[in-house]
C-alpha cells in the first residue's frame, strides 16, 4: 500500500470516528434528555389529570358519562405540543371534524393508574383491567389526593410516544449527524490528496537524487518545501550531499596529488640526478628483461658500454663544473639518437650503457660508432676553447654469455680494448 493512501486512510478513519464519538454521544445524550424530561412532563401532566378528573367524577359511577380519554383531551395537549389558550378562555374538547389528533393517531403517553385499593383502573398495556398492581410497581407510584383523601394512584411505568415536533428535532439532528459525517469524510480525503502530494513529491525527488548519488553524480539538490520535517530533511539531505561532494573532489585531488608525487618519487628513482638518463638499477633490472625476451623469442639483442676518455684530466683542466657540463651533453647526445625501445643509462661516473634490443652486433657497432663520432664533432670549444671530448666504447651482442651483466662484462673487456688500444674508438665482438 502506498504511503499517500496509508496517510488518506488514517486522515480518513480518524476524521470519521471522530465525528461519530462526538455526533453519536451528543444524539444518545440529547434523545435520553429529550425522553427523560418530556416523561417527566407528561407524568405531571396525567397526574394533574387524574386529580382533576377524579374531583370531578367518581371513576367506576362515571363509567358511561364523559370518559377520562375525553376529559383530558378537554384539559388541551401537553405543554410544548400545542400553543397555550389565552387566558380566562374555557378549556373545551375541538368541536367535531375539527380534528382531535391525539384520538386519530397513538396517545402521547399511557401511564398506569390504580385505585386506592392498588386495581389496576388504566393499564397501558402492561396490566389487566382490575388487575393488582404488584408490590414492585407500588413503590413508585404516586398517591392522588382528593380532598386529603388518597383516591387513586398513579405509577410512572408506561409508554411515552415521542411528538410529531420531537421526532422531527430528532431527525434533524440525524441528518446533522450524517452530514457531519460525510463533510469529514470529504474533508479527510482533500486533505489526504493535498497532504500526501507535497509528501511525496518531496519523497520522489529525495529517491531521484539518492540514486543518482548512487550513479555517481554526488552533487544533487532537492526542492526545499515548507518549514515541517519533511522540509527539514531535504535541506538535511542537500548539505550531506554538498559535503559529500566536496570531501569526495578534496580526496580525488589529493589521490591525484599522492599519484603525481609517487610517479615523480619513482621517476627520480630511476633516473640520474645529472643527466637526466635512466641510472644503473633502472638499467640491470630491465636488461634483464629484454635479455630474456630475446632469449625467448631468440631475437638479436647488443649490450654497450662507453667510457669518456680521460675525464679526470677534463675535471682537473677546466674544472669539475665543465666535467658536469661534459656528461650532461654526451648524455643528451646518446638520448637524442636513441629509438623509443632502445634502453640508455648513466652507469657511473663518466661511464654509459645503452641495450639495443632487436639489433644485431655489425648494425650496433655502426651506430655507436656514429655516436662515437658525433661525441667527437660536438663544437666543445663553445664550452671551453681547448676542450676536447672523445669516447671509448665496447659492443657485445652473443646471447650465449648467459646474463645481461655477462654480456656488459664481455662488453667492458670490449671496451679495455678499446682504452688500450688507443681510445676514441669502438670495439666489439660477436
Ligand atoms: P680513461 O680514459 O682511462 O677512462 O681515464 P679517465 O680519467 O676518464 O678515468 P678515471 O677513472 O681515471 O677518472 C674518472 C673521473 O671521473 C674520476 C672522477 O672524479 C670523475 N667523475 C666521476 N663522477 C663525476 C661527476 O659526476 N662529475 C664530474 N665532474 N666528475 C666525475
Ligand atoms: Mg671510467
Ligand atoms: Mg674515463
Amino acid at each position: 500500500m502506498s504511503l499517500r493512501t496509508k496517510f488518506m486512510l488514517a486522515l480518513l478513519l480518524t476524521g470519521l470516528a471522530a465525528v461519530a464519538m462526538v455526533g453519536g454521544l451528543a444524539y444518545a445524550g440529547m434523545t435520553k434528555k429529550v425522553d427523560s424530561l418530556r416523561r417527566e412532563r407528561a407524568a405531571e401532566h396525567f397526574h394533574a389529570a387524574v386529580t382533576a378528573y377524579l374531583a370531578q367524577y367518581d371513576w367506576k359511577a362515571n363509567h358511561g358519562k364523559e370518559g377520562f380519554d375525553d376529559f383530558m383531551l378537554s384539559r388541551g395537549p401537553l405543554a410544548g405540543d400545542r400553543p397555550p389558550p389565552p387566558d380566562g378562555e374555557r378549556r373545551r374538547p375541538p368541536p367535531p371534524g375539527e380534528g382531535r389528533p391525539e384520538r386519530r393517531g397513538e396517545p402521547p403517553y399511557h401511564f398506569i393508574l390504580a385505585d386506592q385499593d392498588y386495581r389496576v383502573l388504566l393499564g397501558a398495556g402492561v396490566y389487566e383491567h382490575g388487575e393488582l398492581l404488584p408490590e414492585a410497581a407500588r413503590k413508585d407510584a404516586r398517591a392522588v389526593e382528593v380532598q386529603g383523601r388518597v383516591v387513586a394512584y398513579v405509577s410512572p411505568e408506561g409508554v411515552i410516544t415521542p411528538s410529531k415536533q420531537e421526532l422531527q428535532y430528532l431527525a434533524a439532528m440525524r441528518d446533522a449527524l450524517w452530514f457531519g459525517v460525510s463533510g469529514a469524510a470529504v474533508l479527510a480525503l482533500v486533505l489526504g490528496v493535498l497532504l500526501s502530494r507535497g509528501l511525496g513529491r518531496t519523497l520522489g525527488h529525495l529517491t531521484g537524487a539518492v540514486r543518482a548519488m548512487h550513479g555517481g553524480s554526488l552533487l544533487q539538490r532537492v526542492p526545499v518545501e515548507g518549514k515541517d520535517e519533511v522540509a527539514e530533511l531535504a535541506a538535511a539531505f542537500n548539505a550531506m550531499s554538498e559535503k559529500l561532494a566536496r570531501t569526495h573532489e578534496e580526496l580525488s585531488e589529493s589521490h591525484h596529488t599522492i599519484l603525481t608525487q609517487a610517479e615523480q618519487m619513482r621517476e627520480l628513482s630511476v633516473r640520474d640526478a645529472l643527466t637526466k638518463l635512466h641510472n644503473r638499477r633502472h638499467f640491470d633490472e630491465q636488461a634483464s628483461s629484454l635479455f630474456s625476451h630475446a632469449v625467448r623469442h631468440k631475437r638479436p639483442l647488443s649490450v654497450v658500454i662507453g667510457d669518456i676518455d680521460f675525464f679526470k684530466k677534463i675535471n682537473d683542466q677546466f674544472s669539475h663544473a665543465t666535467g658536469d657540463v661534459v656528461l650532461r651533453q654526451v648524455g643528451e647526445i646518446l638520448r637524442g639518437h636513441m629509438r623509443l625501445s632502445d634502453l640508455v643509462a648513466r652507469y657511473g661516473g663518466e661511464e654509459f650503457v645503452i641495450a639495443f634490443p632487436e639489433t644485431e652486433l655489425p648494425q650496433a657497432a655502426a651506430l655507436c660508432d656514429k655516436l662515437r663520432a658525433m661525441i667527437e664533432a660536438f663544437p666543445w670549444h663553445q664550452v671551453h676553447p681547448e676542450l676536447k671530448v672523445t669516447m671509448s666504447m665496447g659492443v657485445y651482442a652473443d646471447l650465449a654469455a648467459g646474463t645481461a651483466e655477462a654480456m656488459l662484462q664481455k662488453a667492458d673487456a670490449l671496451l679495455y680494448r678499446a682504452k688500450e688500444t688507443g681510445r676514441n674508438r669502438v670495439c666489439f665482438a660477436a
